[in-house]
């Protein structure tokens, strides 16, 4: 049983640890891989958006750089359209302030409720831009629903726009702003950015080289929120891991762009957002860098911190743990089995015991009475004629006397090995018990010594008892018998019977000669009798029915003795009216 459960514990724990190791495996896989997918998702839409200006860029040098705001409506329709992430893709042409009147009257003309450049003040107010040496101003705006107030916007106004714009006009590529909150935005709960493209006016921007701002046309932009871009990012597949969003190019206090929570499927910027490099490590990613991912568009640099503690990829062992659960049961049940098939070894072992004990005491107990039994009888068929009437009843006596025994014996036998094969019923029925014992009383008369008596005092509200008539005869017959065979002549035995609401007791007293201490822990015990016994007749079988029938009963014994003073045996059975 040792082996088996040392075993069994071992291979469970093996198991679990094999299992929890492929479950770390296939957990840092899938993270990996929601990590890496998610990347690539988002660069590629970058790159598309970006594809998108270029793509305007070429309208301009097409039409040599006469795009009226029609055209430009038409040509990025099918953007908008296939990219839910651009907020709006708009044109800004560089005004000089001298030209500044010309263009707010032609701001004014076209009735949209903007008649001035705009730029935002301090107070977060928009109202008219003050003086400066030029103006890059909001002109074309698509779609126009929702960016309004793009309108006549001067992008320089702003620090971070200007920088991006510099930063274009300089490089002559695609330059994208660090986070900036929108004029457009309503809710302002998110970042956004745009991506600049400079158009100069031989219409040939892209060289690389750096230019004087003399030729240079205005821009076309691209104004994205994050949290869109995110969100188109994620919609072609199931994703399951937290991440926050970092422009490494922007300041420390401005680099924050937005996390995305899996619980709500939702971008968004809590008060105190989390620094850069601030994830937690775990098993998923084991290091700082293992958790992060760079994205480059638009001469920019942003950093994807994913969440390997966010609920999306379980992180608890389930697998190991069910392994080791099912393992330990399976040791459980086996060693249920186990034991259970010991404890029927061990049954069977106890019950050829018996059955050799039995065996050999039938030999003893029954050869010398039957042959008591067969020279009586001899001896009377011989002599019946010459014997005398006393001879020839005391002849017979002895005949009856030996045969009652051996039945009481093999009645004994019967009972116990009924209930060793659970088929001592119990039968319950209304029984004189005052009735029953006295008769039991008068049967034993011939049994008892010269000037033994047995009395029965019985203190009962009513003679009627609920009890098996049969096993209540087994007990009593066999403690009053006891009582009789184990006290000298002339000494008195009582049977007390009493009641309680609960239980119906019997009293077996007498003053034999008693058990010994050292045997009475045991003397229930099939075939067990006190040393003290000398020749008195005996199986050690009496006591075992006595307390098999109590049992049956559902009731106690109990026996006090003490050697040369007497015995007291009592039984208590639960009384049912
Ligand atoms: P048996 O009487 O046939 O030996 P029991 O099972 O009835 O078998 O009793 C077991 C033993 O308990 C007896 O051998 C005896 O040692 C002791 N015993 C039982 N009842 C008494 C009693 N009333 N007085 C003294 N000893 C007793």
């Amino acid at each position: 049983m040792g082996l088996a459960l040392g075993c069994g514990i071992v291979l469970s724990m093996m198991m679990a640890l094999w299992v929890n190791r492929w479950e770390q495996l296939s957990r840092r896989t899938q993270f990996q891989q929601q990590s890496n997918n998610l990347t690539t998702a988002l660069q590629r839409n970058l790159n598309r958006y970006t594809d998108v200006l270029l793509s305007i860029q070429d309208l301009y040098r097409v039409a040599d750089n006469q795009v009226t705001e029609a055209m430009f409506g038409r040509f990025v329709q099918r953007a908008l359209m296939v990219y839910p992430g651009i907020q709006a893709l708009e044109w800004a042409p560089r005004i000089d302030h001298g030209d500044r009147p010309q263009y707010e009257q032609h701001l004014t003309q076209l009735g949209r409720g903007t008649a001035t450049i705009t730029e935002r003040y301090a107070n977060g107010q928009l109202g008219p831009a003050t003086d400066r040496p030029d103006y890059i101003p909001v002109t074309y705006v698509e779609p126009w629903e929702g960016n309004e107030v793009a309108l006549g916007y001067d992008l320089a106004s702003d620090p971070i726009r200007r920088a991006a714009l510099d930063q274009a006009r300089d490089t002559g590529h695609l330059a994208a702003t660090g986070r900036i909150r929108l004029v457009q935005e309503t809710a302002a709960e998110q970042y956004s950015f745009l991506v600049f493209l400079p158009i100069f006016a031989e219409g040939n921007s892209a060289q690389g080289s750096p230019r004087s701002p003399d030729p240079l046309l205005g821009y076309v932009l691209g104004v994205f929120r994050v949290a869109d871009v995110v969100e188109e990012a994620l919609q072609d597949f199931s994703y399951t891991v937290d991440f926050r969003l970092y422009d490494l190019t922007g300041p420390p206090d401005q680099q924050f762009l937005g996390q995305y929570a899996t619980t709500s499927q939702q971008v968004s910027i809590p008060a105190n957002p989390a620094p850069l490099r601030s994830v937690s490590r775990s098993s998923l990613c084991p290091t700082v860098a293992a958790c992060r991912q760079t994205l480059t568009f638009a001469q920019r640099e942003w950093a994807i911190e994913f969440d390997p503690t966010s609920g999306g990829i379980a992180t608890f062992p389930w697998g190991a743990t069910s392994t080791l659960v099912l393992g330990l049961l399976l040791t459980g049940s086996l060693l249920l089995v186990l034991s259970r098939s010991q404890a029927e070894v061990e049954r069977t072992r106890e019950i050829s015991d018996l059955k050799l004990r039995f065996f050999s005491m039938a030999s003893h107990e029954m050869r010398t009475p039957l042959s008591i039994i067969l020279v009586s009888a001899q001896s009377l068929a011989a002599n019946h004629q010459t014997w005398s009437e006393g001879q020839r009843a005391k002849t017979i006596e002895r005949i009856q006397t030996i045969t009652k025994r051996m039945t009481q014996l093999l009645s004994d036998i019967l009972t116990l090995s009924r209930a060793e094969a659970n088929h001592l019923d119990l039968a319950p029925e209304i029984v004189d018990v005052t009735h029953l014992s006295k008769q039991l009383v008068d049967e034993l008369q011939p049994e008892l010594h010269p000037g033994q008596t047995i009395t029965v005092e019985a203190q009962l509200t009513s003679p009627q008892a609920y009890v098996d008539p049969k096993l209540v005869r087994s007990i009593l017959l066999n403690l009053l018998s006891n009582a009789i065979k184990y006290s000298p002549a002339h000494s008195p035995i009582c049977l007390h019977l009493s009641q309680t609401a609960k239980t119906l007791t019997f009293r077996v007293q007498d003053q034999g000669i008693g058990i010994p201490a050292i045997a009475q822990a045991r003397i229930c015990e099939t075939f067990y009798r006190g040393d003290n016994v000398g020749d008195i007749p005996g199986t050690g079988l009496g006591l075992a029915v006595v307390k098999t029938c109590v049992e049956r009963h559902q009731g106690n014994l109990s026996i006090h003795s003490q050697e040369h003073q007497g015995t007291t045996v009592t039984v208590c059975l639960p009384w049912v009216d």
